[in-house]
């Protein structure tokens, strides 16, 4: 499948060489209004190519992308000295506009991947915009979230994060929620599994890993500026999952008619992602403060939307 990206700068460069390493393409191209960036960027990950599988990689304009099965949107400005968040999103609801114009007139066939942040926003305008069915427009949402939940919870046990059923719903932001209670190792409910490996899994334990997720970007930016590399490979795996039509369980957002009692809000759901996009959706059992917490997230995203139209 060929697999274009549009704004290659940390994200989308990140993604395409995890892409690339991984084998979710068979052709890559790299798009970005910085033309000699996306050059660049395409030579660099077109020299990892030889120690990996067989994936042509290219920069081109809005033109090469024709026949593209999946185009990521990673393209952003960033805030400026003193300007609203507001301000920024219009700004970047703008720039997502314009680039869906030209993703669809070249691209028409390809199911759009919204990397770009506010994911859930950018997710709502690039499906406005798109004019595409909710389903074939997915935005990164909570996958690395999920990701990092997985790890901590991974690392606290002593044992693979693959082995680690958990998710991080709604928001990708300071509202995400936590689901622990149907939080899993193996087929063995989480409190379970820590008994029985022997490793506590108290209050003040959640406590710490609850924070390690939700402060993880803000600690990554301090140290390096941004983050990339965990994303990349977020994007690698839903790329995969539609390249293969694998329907894997994939924590995403795309916009849906009604949500926690919330209209016309993208928020991320345990979705099943296949060649045709989010095919369906599988809403986890939650529990009463977990169901709060999702209706409270929703509604801060409405609210944040609320600027845009
Ligand atoms: P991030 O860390 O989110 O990847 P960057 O600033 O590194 O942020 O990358 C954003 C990229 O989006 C930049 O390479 C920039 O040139 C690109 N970009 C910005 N506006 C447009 C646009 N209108 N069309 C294509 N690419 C764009």
């Amino acid at each position: 499948m060929k697999v274009g990206i549009v704004g290659t700068g940390m994200v989308g460069s990140a993604a395409g060489y995890a892409i690339a390493l991984q084998g979710g393409a068979s052709e890559l191209v790299l798009v970005d209004h910085n033309a000699a960036l996306a050059v660049a960027q395409a030579e660099d990950i077109a020299h990892a190519v030889p120690f990996a599988g067989g994936c042509r990689v290219n920069a081109g304009s809005y033109a090469a992308l024709a026949g593209a099965g999946v185009v990521i949107l990673a393209a952003g400005v960033a805030q400026k000295p003193g300007e609203s968040r507001l301000s920024l999103l219009a700004r970047n609801a703008d720039i997502f506009t314009q680039v869906i114009e030209q993703v669809r007139r070249h691209a028409p066939e390809a199911i759009l991947l919204v990397a770009s942040n506010p994911v859930d926003i950018m997710t709502q305008v690039a499906q406005k915009a798109a004019g595409l069915p909710p389903h074939r427009v997915i935005g990164s949402g909570t996958i690395l979230d999920t990701a990092r939940l997985r790890w901590l919870i991974a690392q606290h046990l002593g044992v693979a994060s693959q082995s680690v059923h958990a998710y991080v719903l709604g928001e990708h932001g300071d509202s995400e929620v936590l689901c622990w209670s149907s939080a899993r190792v193996g087929s063995e409910a989480l409190s379970s599994a820590a008994a029985q490996l022997d490793v506590p899994l108290t209050d003040q334990v959640r406590e710490t890993i609850d924070t390690g997720v939700r402060r993880a970007a803000y600690k990554i930016i301090a140290g390096k500026g941004a983050t990339w590399f965990g994303i990349g490979a977020g994007l690698s795996r839903i790329v995969r999952a539609i390249s293969d039509d694998q329907r894997a369980v994939l924590t995403t957002s795309i916009q849906m008619g009604d949500v926690m009692g919330v209209e016309d809000v993208a928020l991320s759901l345990p979705r099943v992602i296949g060649a045709e996009g989010a095919v369906a959706t599988l809403m986890p059992e939650l529990d009463p403060s977990e169901t709060r917490a999702m209706e409270r997230s929703a509604q801060v995203l409405k609210e944040t939307a609320q600027g845009l139209w």
